[in-house]
């Protein structure tokens, strides 16, 4: 065939064309996951389609750990059944790597792949309750991280997810909370972190309360085995975001879920009381004996504060390695100690108990001294894998870095005649990641903060940066 100029240029620009569109659908590639129930199983199926990957590079990687967890948890070690899909319609087996690493031995193209979550085998490994999804006669609660996996290269792409229950189970998540929740949903989401970092409620047995007159849509989502009252745990979670908002002076969470499990423990080696936060939720997992059953004028809301707390700091202003977070190996954090301790000292002027600094006063007097010889960075190193695992290292940590907001506090209250305080050192932290989009470095903390209230904040920091001995 022979060719005029012209339509040799038409050619030309219909070809660029194809491949200017080509180049837009993989850019805007949007990966479907299709979480299915199904009645009287333990276990649930995850399915995640694609355009298409060679397993020449690809692997499916299931987390080992989550922001917040400061901890290794094998995920992995629950998921079972892992096939794919090759684009020539056949299906191939995948195989347990190292670590987080489900691999296929062919070298295919595929374009989807699926696996199973054995939530029973999860829950009776896993000890800490806060760990790990639950299943029940009338109710599954999953947490994100512990059931859904990423192909590392397609992690920032954005996500479809539909669940599905064949036992008509009603299905909430924290993605988009609502009072009215049905048996199928659909939900679109950014990218991977924010499927994982979410929580997935379903059964007949979960209660949705939504709390009137809150700045945002704020949610109750409670699972008991036994009663609770709602509405008072509405009211408590109400206090608790009123007193954040007047502390900080914004909310930043487009809506916020309190997911509760009030359970009967599994086993006696089961252990229950530590809660987890995330973007916009927190999960406590406790036991019946904890159960919030009534009107109390002066409850103890000191968790929930600083859970909800840390919808502002780190989840919105973090250091290197809590963000964007390394799933497979449970990174190096070496500010855990703001994390945590400056947020256990936001709770305590929220709440008005100025005495709880003295708990955490006595907690580094009474620290062993393998703690006490480490400085401040080395014992956060430490505490990135084993936080909760030697609760004296997650004590000492939070309790250093809240008796340092103290010091802090009181310096620039003083310097500045009350103009400025403490808040205003973290609304610079705040102000600066959202500026800036990123984690900051160590040694960019100290310099953001006496900038932001323009007093010198060196000498209280290094002070904090050493090793804290309380023996002379
Ligand atoms: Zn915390």
């Amino acid at each position: 065939m022979k060719y005029h100029k012209h339509q040799l240029f038409k050619c030309v620009l219909s070809l660029c064309a194809i491949l200017c569109l080509l180049k837009v659908t993989a850019q805007n590639e949007m990966l479907n996951y299709t979480l299915l129930h199904v009645a009287d199983s333990k276990r649930v199926s995850v399915k995640i389609e694609f355009d298409s990957v060679s397993t020449k590079d690809a692997y499916l990687m299931i987390p080992r750990s989550a922001p917040g967890t400061y901890e290794i948890t094998e995920y992995p070690n629950f998921i079972e059944d892992v096939q794919a899909i090759t684009t020539k319609g056949d299906t191939i087996n995948g195989f347990r790597g190292r670590g987080s690493i489900f691999f296929f031995k062919e070298q295919v193209t595929i374009n989807s792949l699926s696996y199973f979550v054995n939530i029973e085998h999860m829950e009776n490994d896993l000890k800490g309750g806060f760990a790990s999804s639950k299943m029940r006669t009338n109710y599954l609660g999953i947490l994100g991280y512990s059931v859904f996996g990423t192909i590392p290269d397609l992690k920032n792409k954005p996500i479809q997810l539909t669940i599905k229950s064949d036992a008509n189970w009603p299905i909430f998540s924290t993605l988009a909370p609502t009072e009215d929740f049905t048996s199928e949903a659909t939900f679109s989401i950014e990218h991977f972190d924010m499927l994982a970092d979410a929580q997935y409620l379903l059964g007949t047995d979960v209660q949705i309360y939504q709390v009137e007159d809150a700045e945002i849509p704020l949610v109750i989502a409670a699972y008991a085995e036994g009663y609770v009252d709602m509405m008072e745990i509405g009211r408590r979670a109400l206090v608790s975001l009123n007193g954040l908002s007047n502390y900080f002076g914004y909310v930043p969470m487009p809506h916020y879920t309190v997911c509760y499990e009030f359970l009967i423990p599994k086993t006696k080696a089961h252990s229950y009381g530590f809660s987890m936060e995330h973007m916009n939720s927190m999960t406590v997992s406790t036991t019946m004996s904890s159960a919030i059953t009534t009107f109390d004028p002066d409850p103890n809301i000191n968790s929930m504060v600083h859970h909800m707390g840390h919808s502002w700091i780190p989840l919105r202003s973090y250091g290197k390695g809590y963000r964007p977070f390394d799933w497979e190996v449970a990174p190096i954090i070496e500010t855990i100690w703001l994390n945590e301790g400056f947020i256990w000292y936001v709770m305590s002027i929220v709440t008005n108990k100025p005495e709880t600094l003295t708990f955490f006063e006595r907690v580094l007097e009474h620290s062993p001294e393998y703690i006490q010889r480490k400085s401040l960075r080395e014992l956060s190193q430490l505490g990135s894998t084993q936080y909760s695992g030697d609760f004296n290292i997650g004590r000492n940590l939070f309790s250093r870095g809240a008796l340092m907001a103290k010091e802090m506090d009181d310096n620039i209250t003083k310097a500045t005649n009350g103009k400025r305080t403490f808040k205003d050192a973290l609304l610079g932290l705040l102000q600066w990641t959202q500026k800036e989009q990123r984690a900051f470095a160590y040694d960019e903390i100290e310099p953001i903060m006496s900038t932001a209230v323009g007093v010198d904040l060196s000498p209280i920091w290094s002070k904090w940066q050493g090793i804290i001995t309380t023996k002379n």
